[in-house]
């Protein structure tokens, strides 16, 4: 029979033995979960501006803004100050145009930084050369 007492004991040095979870962040390095959601990335080549990801997002996190570029004429600008990163908006996607990626250090000072906005840049439209 256990003598009282011995079971903390071995609790207590099973503690003890234990690495440290905690890091030094930000000195150290974040160790991120293979599969994080993070920052999202959107390829303006894909996205044909249906606006399928603006209408599903439960946080209202995605407004269709001006573009020439897509067919719709419209294109996504993600606020990351809304955002919850449920990443709904990736599996709604028909054309695969919106990734979510591993980065996740998104602190701002101020709801304007332009940091919390991502709005994708369109390709300078190529120029006709006349013949
Ligand atoms: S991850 Fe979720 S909350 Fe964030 S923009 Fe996409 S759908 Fe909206
Ligand atoms: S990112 Fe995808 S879902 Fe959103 S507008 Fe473009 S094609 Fe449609």
């Amino acid at each position: 029979m256990p003598r009282p007492g011995a079971m903390e004991g071995e609790i207590l040095g099973t503690v003890l033995r234990r690495k440290t979870a905690t890091i030094r962040y930000p000195f150290q390095e974040a160790v991120r979960p293979e599969r994080l959601r993070g920052k999202i990335e959107h390829d303006i080549e894909k996205c044909t501006g249906c606006g399928l990801c603006s209408r599903d997002c439960p946080a209202t996190a995605i407004e269709m803004v001006e573009a020439t570029k897509t067919k719709t004429k419209k294109k996504p600008q993600f606020r990351f100050d809304r955002c919850i990163w449920c990443g709904t908006c990736e599996a709604v996607c028909p054309k695969k145009a919106i990734t979510m990626t591993g980065k996740f250090e998104l602190a701002a000072f101020t709801l304007n930084d332009e940091h919390l906005f991502v709005v994708s840049e369109e390709p300078e439209q190529a120029e006709k050369t006349e013949e």
